[in-house]
This record gives C-alpha cells, structure tokens and sequence, in this order.
C-alpha cells in the first residue's frame, strides 16, 4: 500500500516520463515530415512547440496533486507558497520543490503524508 508521499512521488515521475517521450517523438515528427518548415521558420516551431508543452503540463498538473481526505488543491497551494521564497533560495533546497518533499502534511486538513493513500479517515 503506498502512502499518499510515494503516489505523488509516482504520479509525478510518470508524467515527466510521459511528457519527455511525448516531447522527442513530436520533435522527430517534426524534423521528418516538416523539415522545410522547421528551416524556414525554426524559432516559431519552436516556440509553437514549447507552448504546447507547457500547456499540456499544465492541463496534467493541474488538480491532479489533490489531498485525498479534503481535497485540497495542495499543488496551487504549494505554487503560492513557492512564490514566496526569494529566487536563491530555491535554487539551494533543490530537494525540496514539490510540495511532498517541503510538507509533511496536508496544509488544510493536516493529513499526514506517510499515511496510506488508500485508507478511510
Ligand atoms: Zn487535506
């Protein structure tokens, strides 16, 4: 039974696999069947591209890091705590970006991340 840590550890990794395989394939579709393209207006593709991207990553995150006894956005939370810390320091606790390695708890229902996902309480 993993704990509410470890499937958000999982979930995450999952996505980022996903999102980097979903990355190289799009960009050998485009180096294949739109290699004139790509010389004529490279930078734009590219940009195009990124966008995509990031709105994906964006549409996947989004609600996906939920507390699984209240509900809590913890991700939007954690985002508007991330805002807050000055631009060095999140550079120097690179183990502590995702909101599970910062938190030990649900900030809204105090909710321990060590508990198990799937258990009723
Ligand atoms: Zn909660």
């Amino acid at each position: 039974m993993p704990t509410i840590r470890e499937h958000y550890e999982r979930d995450f990794k999952r996505v980022k696999f996903a999102l980097i395989v979903g990355t190289v394939v799009l960009m050998l579709v485009l180096m294949v069947r739109f290699n004139d393209l790509m010389r004529a207006h490279g930078y734009i593709v590219v940009f195009a591209l990124s966008a995509v991207v990031m709105g994906v990553l964006f549409g996947v995150i989004r609600g996906r890091y939920r507390c699984p006894r209240c509900a809590a956005d913890i991700q939007r939370l954690w985002n508007r705590e991330w805002k807050q810390i000055p631009l060095a320091q999140r550079f120097a606790d690179s183990g502590r970006h995702m909101f599970w390695q910062s938190w030990v708890s649900c900030p809204q229902c105090g909710t321990k991340f060590d508990e198990d996902w799937d258990a009723k309480g």
